[in-house]
């Protein structure tokens, strides 16, 4: 009895002995486990503080009430506020974000807020500045992202903005320049271009076969100028925003149509067909909608450049075949096709063929001539009509281009 007493108590004190040093091994375990996720922690947030720390862009943060509760040293440097002084203060009382008409963004528009409201980030390349507390004035460009708490909640938003003040200044002396040289070249060439033609006019002056051919060739090199010195001055005006958009509703079949007309002595010249297809009514909430008579709104003489740039291309560049034009649309917007049966566009030059002086490098390219500024202005006018340009392309097979514009409100 006794023995088995003795047994019994041994057995029990092991066990007892087993589960403790189990335990305060987990015990152990889990200590471990949570001191290191204690230093990993302090290790990312101090990652974190030396990034924000040495990184160039300005970077705050707001809660909801738009208090600051955050303010990097990069944000210092271009506010003139130091962080000490910023953190607990309103958010407009810091940046004081205005427009380019000095009106004040952060009453009337504040980003931060939106983040909030929309649960969307926010990319601001507007002109926006920041009033320096030292009276000069930072251009930025700024983005904006919703801050959540533990619970999901929005707790406020974090903004990251950079001085552009002269990148901004650099590209409007860049504008000014090109401009100016556009202008002053454009009596050079008016003349060179009249003169040449009187020289080539039979009825005024008399030049044997071979004066002919070069005048003719110096002919097409001032055309080709006053091209060139068009689509620059085109261009400065677009990045400037001084492109004046005149709006109203017209019918893009026939402006279409108008083009193809013009266009249709230079298909001939090159042996290829230029057609425009006859536009299919189509049932709209179901009414039945009659395609010639269905307006789109835009610019009229925008689109019309937009269509002699694309047909001319498509002319420019095919040899055999020809081009056609479609027009489709639906409840909102209308859709025009400009398909040719030329060369083709690698995939490589397809990423690049709406870039500013962008041509594909071969001999037709050459050959045909040109600015590589056609189709960047072609993309900037169907954008500013609220539309949108793509393209398909197979090498050696063709080429469609597809843009659309809003359809007038019946
Ligand atoms: P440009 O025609 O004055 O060179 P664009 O901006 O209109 O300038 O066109 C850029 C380049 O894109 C052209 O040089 C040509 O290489 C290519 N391209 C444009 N349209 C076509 C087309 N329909 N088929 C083949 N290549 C084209």
């Amino acid at each position: 009895m006794s023995l088995y007493f003795v047994v019994g108590t041994v057995l029990v004190s092991v066990s007892i002995i087993l589960i403790l040093f189990l335990k305060s091994r987990k015990e152990r375990v889990e200590l471990k486990s949570l001191r290191d996720l204690k230093s990993s922690l302090a290790a990312n947030e101090s990652k974190e503080s030396a990034l924000l720390l040495s990184i160039a862009d300005g970077v705050y943060m707001v809660d909801t009430e738009r208090n600051l509760t955050m303010f990097n040293p990069a944000a210092e440097e271009m506010t003139g506020w130091t962080k000490e002084e910023a953190v607990g203060l309103k958010c407009w009382t810091v940046l004081n974000l205005k427009n380019e008409q000095d009106d004040s963004i952060c009453q009337n528009d504040c980003p931060a807020k939106k983040v909030w409201t929309s649960g969307e980030n926010i990319v601001r390349d507007d002109t926006c500045f920041i009033r320096h507390r030292g009276a000069k004035s930072v251009q930025v460009s700024s983005s904006y992202a919703p801050i959540r708490n533990s619970n999901g909640d929005y707790s406020g938003a974090i903004c990251v903005f950079r001085d552009i003040t002269e990148k901004k200044e650099v590209e409007r002396q860049r504008n000014e320049f090109v401009s100016t040289a556009s202008h002053e070249l454009r009596t050079p060439i008016t003349a060179l271009e009249g003169y040449i033609s009187l020289a080539e006019n039979g009825k005024i002056c008399q030049i044997d076969e071979k004066a002919h051919e070069y005048l003719d060739k110096a002919h097409q090199t001032a055309l080709g100028m006053s091209d060139l010195v068009k689509n620059l001055l085109t261009i400065t005006k677009i990045e400037d925003a001084k492109i004046q958009i005149s709006v109203g509703d017209f019918s893009i079949h026939d402006l279409a149509g108008e083009t193809v007309e013009v266009l249709q002595p230079f298909a001939k010249e090159k042996n290829l067909y230029l057609k425009l297809n006859e536009v299919e009514n189509q049932e709209i909430k179901g009414e039945k909608a009659i395609g010639r008579s269905l307006n789109v709104r835009a610019d009229r003489e925008k689109i019309r450049e937009v269509l002699y740039n694309l047909i001319e291309n498509g002319l420019k560049f095919t040899t055999t075949g020809g081009v056609s034009i479609s027009i489709n649309y639906d409840k909102d917007f209308s859709t025009v096709t400009v398909s040719d049966t030329g060369m083709g566009i690698s995939s490589d030059g397809q990423q690049h063929i709406f870039e500013k002086f962008y041509r594909v490098d071969n001999t037709a390219t050459r050959e045909a001539g040109g600015t590589g500024l056609g189709l960047f202005i072609t993309r900037s006018l169907v954008e500013m009509s609220g539309g949108r340009i793509w393209l398909e392309s197979q090498v050696g097979k063709g080429t469609k281009f597809y843009f659309t514009l809003p359809r007038s409100i019946d």
